[in-house]
């Protein structure tokens, strides 16, 4: 082949490389930063709301980048070859690029279906693993769903059978302080009955009686596995609605804290709706409610 194409070669031998250790670098970036940002989280429930939001997408983006760093030194090898012609050229670059979209494609598939599997076990254990009471250093202990019932306003409670909101209840047995973190179990796939992976999630509810003030209501929720395909569904109590309409578990939460910067209200409408408000005191919010009819909401 030609000088034009020898000289060719050559600048793209350098330019690939440079951008395959580029890409390589900033993978591992990624997934280093990602490891330590993890383990520098001391507080159980910040490391587990992290690792829940980013784990999957962090793994993801550093097999993409790394698989694209080998993709691409590849296209800098067996340059002996690829001098005599330039269909060589072409060859190598179709063998590799299929070669790298096939690991990301591969990965991509064992991230979605099987690790979540492994996250979740991952997740588990910040999950009960023992909180420390910060004003005594004791050992709290973490209520079963009956007993913490009672540290649970009703709408806490309501909140928890319909909307799969879980609320842990930890206790210090020695002093009765408690702690309550909140875990959004609608947006946690649980373990298919079919194929087993933690691929099982509700994809709607329906409310088939309503609760009053004086009865319990009936919901019943749908799940489907995004793996096999198979469905489900369970029908829940839910709670009797409170006299007098919301009210907000400030006895509870707020309560001799001055760190909380500020309050997150999500309402929630039957058919699945739901829209979020922010506040920057209990007061705030109460008033808000006070207020509140699903006329504003639209
Ligand atoms: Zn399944």
């Amino acid at each position: 082949m030609g000088p034009n194409y020898i000289a060719f070669l050559k600048i793209w031998n350098q330019i690939v490389l440079v951008i395959a250790i580029a890409a390589a670098l900033v993978g591992f970036f990624i997934i280093i930063s990602h490891i330590l940002k993890a383990a520098a989280l001391k507080d159980s429930k910040k490391k587990y709301d992290y690792l829940r939001d980013n784990d999957t997408k962090k793994i993801f983006y550093f097999i993409f980048l790394v698989a694209l760093g080998l993709t691409l030194y590849a296209n800098t090898l067996e340059t002996q070859t690829v001098q005599i012609h330039i269909v060589w050229f072409f060859v190598r670059l179709f063998v590799t690029i299929c070669i790298g979209t096939l690991i990301i494609y591969l990965s991509y598939l064992l991230l979605k279906y099987a690790y979540p599997t492994v996250l979740s076990r991952k997740l588990k254990k910040w999950r009960y693993k023992p909180r420390v009471n910060p004003r005594t250093g004791n050992k709290m202990k973490l209520l079963s769903e009956e007993e913490e019932d009672v540290h649970l306003d009703e709408g806490m409670q309501a909140e928890e059978n319909v909307f799969s909101v879980d609320y842990d209840v930890w206790v210090d047995p020695d002093t009765n302080d408690v702690h309550i973190e909140k875990y959004p179990g609608h947006l946690e796939a649980e373990q298919c009955n079919s194929c087993g992976f933690m691929t099982m999630k509700q994809i709607k509810e329906e409310i088939i009686t309503p609760p009053t003030e004086h009865s319990e209501g009936e919901t019943e929720k749908f799940y489907q596995c995004t793996y096999c395909k198979s469905k489900r569904s369970k029908v829940l109590k839910i709670a009797r609605l409170e006299p007098g309409g919301y009210k907000l578990p400030d006895h509870v939460m707020f309560k001799e804290d001055e760190r909380i910067l500020g309050i997150t209200l999500e309402i929630h409408i039957g058919d699945g709706k739901s829209k979020i408000y922010e506040f920057t005191s209990t007061e705030q919010a109460r008033d808000f409610l006070k207020e509140f009819s699903l006329e504003t909401m639209t």
